[in-house]
């Protein structure tokens, strides 16, 4: 894999490393997540990865009580969208989720990354 291509699947390699790089545009400064060969914003093609702290806020959530089969031990739990610090949104699951009202929309949240057989899968965590 080389790390000049801003693909979904250099993404999930930096997963398993603990890591969540997403690619920045040097033109206009945004990033994407996960990594785009082109600038969603302005599309420009001159990019850099980018570490993300793995801290943002829920932006919208819906907490799910009847989960998919692989999250059976995680009820209830909680979709969303989450905004990084650095600005990107991404969609994701939220664990720590006991009641409704432990969450809002401008809650805090940290990645949490969990193995699932060879791959990493990104979760978040309420903090
Ligand atoms: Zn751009």
């Amino acid at each position: 894999m080389s790390e000049s291509e801003f693909t979904v699947e250099a993404f999930r390699d930096f997963l398993v490393e603990g890591r969540i790089m997403g690619s920045r545009c040097k033109g206009c400064g945004a990033i994407s997540l996960p990594p785009r060969p082109i600038c969603t914003q302005c599309g420009g093609q001159d990019l850099e990865w980018v570490e993300l702290e793995g801290k943002g806020t829920v932006r919208a959530y819906t907490v799910i009580h009847v989960p998919l089969t692989r999250m059976r031990d995680r009820c209830p739990y909680a979709c969303g969208v989450v905004e990084f610090d650095e600005g990107p949104r991404i969609s994701g699951l939220i664990l720590g989720v006991s009641e409704d009202e432990e969450m809002a929309v401008g809650s805090r949240v940290e990645v949490e990354f969990v193995k699932e057989g060879e791959r990493t899968a990104l979760y978040f965590r309420l903090v």
